[in-house]
């Protein structure tokens, strides 16, 4: 990684203190409080996606008309959109957490790749979504700060995992075939990355990692931008385990995640999404013991149910982490799917007045 100095250096030494002091909570899921305003295709696109595309783009420049071609796409489900259609909502959601007490929100920009927004024929968007996603999160943030300027706010600028991977084959019967190479991966993340920054993020996550190839691929791109500005960020990175085994899809454990990943020297490594807090213990646990960094841990409100919801109550979820807290485990804790402001509330109560984990100097460490 290089030295390049912090685009924000005022921004990071709060970051670094409040580290120092405490154990700094992240806030909880977006997509579970999209779903309660129950909206409708018609909220999604707003007016200017309201032929189902993008009345202000075409990627010939021909003015859209009566009969010029172009079809309609479903856009109900791209919450990423919201930003743009519906920042009313998205403002509602970052405000809700930081007043449940969250140090960090997360933008709203989860899918907002170019390989993910393919799947809505919005992939021009992805600029323009990871700015305004960012910049609706600096918004809430700064107001919570002009409130309680003894309590600094901080925007997450959320790189998400794609929906392709770079290492594995999506073809059991073609087992060389990538969906996606390296270098698109890359290209996605620099044009995303770019946009965050721009919107005013402080940080940057690569977030829900389960092929390291692609987490590589994105801090890859964030250093390419960095040198172009030459300015950084700090950087974070979640990884996340999704089976029994206790490996990320592309078989890796918590350990080797680490090590593969240390290159970048991440402010924070941790685990998020698909466990609860209980399966993810024994992972967090590893990682806190073999990495010289901050750990974050941001744990799903249990495993889904049958209906694809989840059961944790705030109080479940909160006696978990305490426990991880006092197990001196912890330097940032949030919730991931199934977590709401009523689950934060309890989790920012559940942690207060607990020391951080140190972090271990190790030996023969670069
Ligand atoms: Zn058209
Ligand atoms: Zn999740």
């Amino acid at each position: 990684m290089s030295a390049l100095p912090w685009r924000n250096p005022a921004r990071v030494a709060a970051l670094e203190a409040a580290l120092a002091a405490r154990i700094l909570v992240i806030d909880g899921a977006m997509g579970t409080m999209i779903q309660r305003h129950e909206l409708e295709e018609a909220d999604y696109r707003g007016e200017r996606f309201a032929e189902g595309y993008d009345a202000l783009f075409t990627a010939d420049g021909h003015a859209h008309g009566a009969g010029c071609g172009c079809h309609p796409q479903d856009q109900r489900g791209n919450n990423d959109l919201l930003s743009l259609t519906r920042p009313d909502i998205i403002s509602s959601i970052h405000r809700d957490y930081l007043a449940a007490g969250a140090d960090l929100v997360e933008t709203n920009t989860f899918n907002s790749t170019s390989v993910s927004l393919a799947d809505y024929h919005l992939q021009h968007l992805v600029r323009e979504l990871n700015r305004e996603g960012a910049a609706l999160a600096r918004a809430a943030c700064d107001e919570a700060e002009a409130r309680d300027p003894s309590k600094p706010r901080f925007v997450i600028g959320v790189l998400g995992p794609t929906s392709r991977t770079g290492s594995l084959s999506p073809d059991v019967n073609r087992p060389g075939f990538r969906a996606i190479s390296f270098d698109e991966l890359a290209e996605a993340y620099r044009e995303a990355t770019h946009g965050l920054i721009e919107g005013g993020a402080d940080v940057l996550m690569v977030e829900t990692v389960f092929d390291t190839l692609n987490a590589k691929a994105a801090l890859f791109a964030i250093d390419d931008v960095f040198e172009a500005l030459g300015k950084r960020l700090p950087v974070l990175v979640s990884g996340t385990i999704t089976d029994a085994s206790g490996r990320t899809l592309s078989g890796q454990t918590a350990e080797a995640f680490w090590y593969s990943l240390r290159h970048a020297q991440p402010l924070a490594i941790g685990l998020n999404c698909a466990l609860g807090a209980k399966d993810l213990r024994q992972h967090i646990d590893v990682l806190a013991q073999v990495a010289d960094t901050h750990i974050s841990c941001h744990p799903n409100a249990g495993l889904p149910n049958a209906f694809g919801g989840y059961d944790e109550t705030p109080e479940d979820m909160a006696s978990m982490l305490h426990e991880f807290a006092t197990s001196g485990l912890l330097n940032l804790v949030g919730g991931c799917c199934g977590t709401t402001p009523e689950h934060i509330a309890a989790i920012v109560q559940a942690v207060d007045g607990i020391a951080p984990r140190e972090i271990p100097r190790l030996e023969g460490a670069a």
